[in-house]
């Protein structure tokens, strides 16, 4: 099982992929995850990351592509992926599709989380994520137990630099103007499945598993 899980910042990807990739015993692979752990880190490119993401803009493609198909070209991935938040543009999107036909490992799928602008705001100005062990939360959605404390490791949670008013700003726009076009490229390519986004997990996933089913993706 292969698949890219596109829309936009606050559509519920991540918690999504997060449970799906479990069910499916497949990789969850995020960019975001993945360039903030390089940011922790340290690295030349965590530097080089820092300042984009901070201010809601995007990585440059060529170091975005360059992590993936790194990970991609790993052997573990041959058991199936979820990419979670990649491709984000036209150029990574293509370069995906030359990647997985190198690797001989098409995709099946791009699932499109589909929600509303009232929501995006809801999730992302609540959201808040442990420094420490990368767990999420939501201040109204899902709270830690001890407010602003997170329940596995007891550090002080933290809002996201990007989840700040002006960084919402940015990468909503930059949503629309280059990300929302790859929807089309997956729609022509006959490999695009669009679902409400604002769905409960559990809910989401019977209705997944249902069309992986009905597609052959998964047995029955
Ligand atoms: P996310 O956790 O997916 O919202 O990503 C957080 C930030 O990481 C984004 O706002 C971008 O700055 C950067 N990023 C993640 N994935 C990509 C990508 N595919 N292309 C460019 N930048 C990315």
């Amino acid at each position: 099982m292969r698949l890219v899980f596109l829309g936009p910042p606050g559509a519920g990807k991540g918690t999504h992929a997060q449970v799906l990739s479990k069910d499916l015993g497949v990789l969850h692979i995020s960019t975001g995850d993945m360039l903030r752990e390089a940011v922790k880190a340290g690295t030349p490119l965590g530097i080089e990351a820092k300042k984009n993401m901070d201010d809601g803009k995007l990585v440059p493609d060529k170091v975005v592509i360059g992590l993936v198909a790194e990970r991609l070209e790993r052997p573990d991935s041959k058991i199936g992926f979820i990419l979670d938040g990649f491709p984000r543009t036209a150029e990574q999107a293509k370069a995906l599709d030359v990647e997985l036909k190198m690797l001989d490992m098409p995709l099946d799928m791009a699932l499109d989380f589909e929600t509303t602008l009232p929501m995006i705001i809801r999730r992302l100005s609540g959201r808040r994520l442990c420094p420490k062990c990368n767990k999420n939360y939501h201040v109204r959605n899902y709270p830690p137990k001890k407010e602003g404390i997170c329940d596995l490791c007891g550090s002080t949670l933290v809002q996201r630099p990007d989840d700040r008013e002006e960084a919402i700003e940015t990468r909503l726009k930059l949503y629309r103007e280059v990300t929302e076009p790859l929807i089309q490229y997956y729609k022509d390519s006959g490999r695009l499945v669009q679902l409400d986004g604002d769905i409960d997990v559990a809910p989401l996933n019977v209705i997944l598993m249902d069309l992986f089913r009905e597609k052959g993706l998964c047995p029955k």
